[in-house]
C-alpha cells in the first residue's frame, strides 16, 4: 500500500530534499508503526517545505493519528545564502532571512493535510526539551551539523515508544557520498546503543525499530 497519487503529486510538487523512492519508502514504514502502536503520533524533525510531510501526513491519516511538523523554518547552515542548497525565492525580503513557513503552510493546506499535520516552529532540541509524549514514529531531517544532529539524537530518539520506529534521512556510512553527522551523530549512536534495530532501507534513509 502506497500514498495515493493526488498526494503523491503534492509531495512531488513542494520544494525540498526527499526523492520520490525514499519518500515511498518512509510511507510504508509510518503506516507500519501506526499500525503497530495505534494512537501515538509520529513526529518529524526538519519538514522545510513540506515535502516529506506530505508523505508522513498521508501514512498518518491511514492510520488515524497526526503529525507533528518541527522546524523554526529559517533553514539549516547549507540552506543560507552562499551555501550549496541555498534558494532566494524563500527568504523573506522584509528580513532578510529564510522563512519556508508559507511555503509549507501551502503544501499541507493544498494537500488537504491541514487536520492531520501540525506546524511547531521552534529550535529542534528546546522544542524536544519540552515535548514528552511517546512517539510511533520519529523521522529526523533537521540540522545536519555536528552539534544540531547529537543534539536531534539526543533529544529525540528517547520519544520513541518501544515498537515504534525511529527513521534518519541523509545517512551515508561512505563519507564519499555526503555529511557525516547523520551517520556518526545519529545512525550509528542509535544502533550501538542496543535500542534500535536497523530493519530498511532506501537510498540515504533509514528505518530502525526501537527493540529496548
Ligand atoms: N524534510 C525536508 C527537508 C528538510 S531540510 C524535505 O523533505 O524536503 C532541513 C530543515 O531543518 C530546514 O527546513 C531547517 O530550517 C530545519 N532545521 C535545521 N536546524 C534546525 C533546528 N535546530 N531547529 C529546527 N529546525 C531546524
Ligand atoms: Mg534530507
Amino acid at each position: 500500500m502506497s500514498l495515493s497519487p493526488e498526494l503523491r503529486a503534492h509531495a512531488l510538487a513542494a520544494k525540498g530534499f526527499m526523492p520520490p523512492d525514499e519518500g515511498d519508502a518512509l510511507y510504508d514504514a509510518a503506516v507500519a508503526a501506526g499500525a503497530a502502536l495505534p494512537g501515538l503520533p509520529f513526529l518529524e524533525v526538519g519538514s522545510y517545505c513540506g515535502r516529506s510531510t506530505v508523505w508522513l501526513g498521508g501514512a498518518a491519516r491511514k492510520c488515524g493519528t497526526v503529525v507533528f511538523a518541527v522546524d523554526h523554518h529559517r533553514g539549516s547552515e547549507e540552506n543560507q545564502a552562499g551555501w550549496e542548497h541555498h534558494d532566494p525565492t524563500l527568504v523573506d525580503p522584509r528580513i532578510g532571512k529564510m522563512d519556508t513557513l508559507p511555503f509549507f503552510r501551502a503544501t499541507i493546506h493544498d494537500a488537504g493535510l491541514e487536520d492531520v499535520v501540525f506546524a511547531v516552529v521552534g529550535l529542534s532540541p528546546l522544542v524536544a526539551t519540552h515535548l514528552h509524549t511517546p512517539l510511533a514514529f520519529l523521522f529526523i531531517d533537521g540540522g545536519h551539523g555536528e552539534g544540531p544532529a547529537r543534539l536531534d539524537y539526543e533529544r529525540w530518539t528517547p520519544l520513541v515508544a518501544i515498537g515504534g520506529t525511529l527513521a534518519i534521512h541523509d545517512v551515508f556510512p561512505d563519507p564519499a557520498d555526503g555529511g557525516r553527522p547523520p551517520y556518526e551523530q545519529i545512525f550509528r549512536p542509535a544502533v550501538e546503543s542496543g535500542r534500535f534495530r536497523l530493519v530498511g532501507a532506501a537510498g540515504s534513509l533509514r528505518v530502525l525499530l526501537r527493540v529496548d
